[in-house]
């Protein structure tokens, strides 16, 4: 049995020990071809299966509409930053922005760099730091907007949107790199949704992008080949040498997903550790407090401060050796991070949610 700690890195992060057993196999000897993985054509009949497979299942689990193109690009969410505008934008266009986190700051910066007209709708930010996302009700969108962007769940402030805006006729575009496929999603109300794959997904490589077909035909010519979705969707994702391994990690993931209940079941066993841990924060907020919003928790990266720093370093170093790893809030904003992907089995958080008690009682 290989030794699993309690992994709660941000991304890349956990995955199911069963599709690393997999993938020790495949890296060894593929399908009996007397080759790894790494070592087979993405031009082969082996990958074509591997790809289609896991475009089936990614459609398969989300329950994704045919007018939707699932594709599988490089460059990771941060490409899609400046890949979203330059592909849905006309010359002289105002994107719309929601600005809620590092995250969304960075796709502004690049849409502005873009199109100076880029707008900012709403603009959580206070004193550098991000406690919540809008209602979806707050959300008003210029009808001539090409587009309105949000990030679905912020990675390092541990906020998420409950409920989506209605933008009508205007494509809502998501970033939603750490939260894809942790609960039910209605693929149909939005125009583009992109993930980078190493939180929920699979290994860093990758990144997912769903895109409804009307949508690839608003792309100017004079945008490079290699950046219009058009390209890759006309190639089914094979117009150049795609990370074929990522993409096979990301299969085995589909797969396990599909295995355990799929979206619904995430959603179920995700709402049940966020109970476990806010409820525990809740009890003890002068000393573990949270620093979302309650109607903004994020289910996926849960917030929180100690009392002192020097309890922040005393709680990280002890869960360490506990076997709960990972746990640093990000380097802008300190604190505790506790993120809790799809593959964080629920034990890991009844576990450390017993850790934290004790620790508090120890210390407070
Ligand atoms: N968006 C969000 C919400 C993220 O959490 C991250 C990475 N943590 C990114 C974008 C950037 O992703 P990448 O490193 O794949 O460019």
């Amino acid at each position: 049995m290989a030794k699993r700690i309690y992994n709660f890195n941000p991304g890349p992060a956990i995955l199911p020990l069963s599709v690393l057993k997999k993938a020790e196999g495949a890296i060894v000897d593929f399908m009996d071809l007397g080759m790894s993985i790494l070592e087979i054509s993405h031009r082969s009949k082996e990958f074509d299966g591997i790809i289609k497979d896991a475009e089936a299942g990614v459609r398969e689990v989300a329950n994704i509409p045919d007018n939707y193109h699932v594709l599988f690009l490089q460059g990771g969410a941060s490409t899609q930053f400046y890949t979203v505008p330059m592909n849905l934008s006309p010359a002289g266009g105002r994107p719309a922005y929601i600005n809620t986190g590092a995250w969304s700051k960075k796709a502004i910066k690049e849409a502005k760099n873009l199109f100076s007209g880029t707008q900012v709708l709403i603009d959580t930010e206070s004193d550098g730091i991000f406690t919540s996302v809008p209602m979806a009700d707050e959300v008003l969108v210029p009808a001539d907007a090409p587009y309105l962007h949000i990030t679905s769940n912020n990675t390092i402030f541990g906020t998420q949107w409950g409920e989506f805006p209605d933008t009508g006729d205007v494509p809502l575009v998501a970033d939603m790199s750490s939260d894809i496929f942790s609960k039910r999603l209605d693929i149909s109300k939005f125009g583009l949704i992109y993930a980078g794959a190493q939180k929920n997904l699979g290994p860093s490589g990758v990144t997912l992008v769903i895109i409804r077909d009307d949508l690839l035909d608003r792309c100017p010519d004079s945008v490079p080949t290699m950046a219009k979705y058009k390209t890759q969707a006309d190639k089914k994702s094979l117009f150049n040498t795609p990370p074929v391994f990522s993409i096979f990690i990301l299969k085995l993931v589909i797969d396990w997903l599909k295995e355990n209940g799929g979206l619904g079941k995430m959603e179920e066993v995700n709402m049940r550790k966020g109970e476990l841990l806010y409820g525990l924060m809740d009890e003890m907020p002068g000393f573990y407090r949270g620093t979302a919003e309650k109607s903004s928790r994020s289910l996926m990266n849960v917030t929180m401060r100690l009392p002192s720093e020097e309890l922040e370093q005393k709680f990280i170093a002890e869960a360490a050796s506990r076997g709960f790893h990972g746990l640093k809030g990000h380097r802008s904003v300190g604190g505790i991070r506790v993120s809790m992907y799809n593959a964080l089995p629920l034990e890991g958080i009844e576990n450390l949610v017993s850790f934290m008690s004790e620790f508090a009682g120890r210390n407070a």
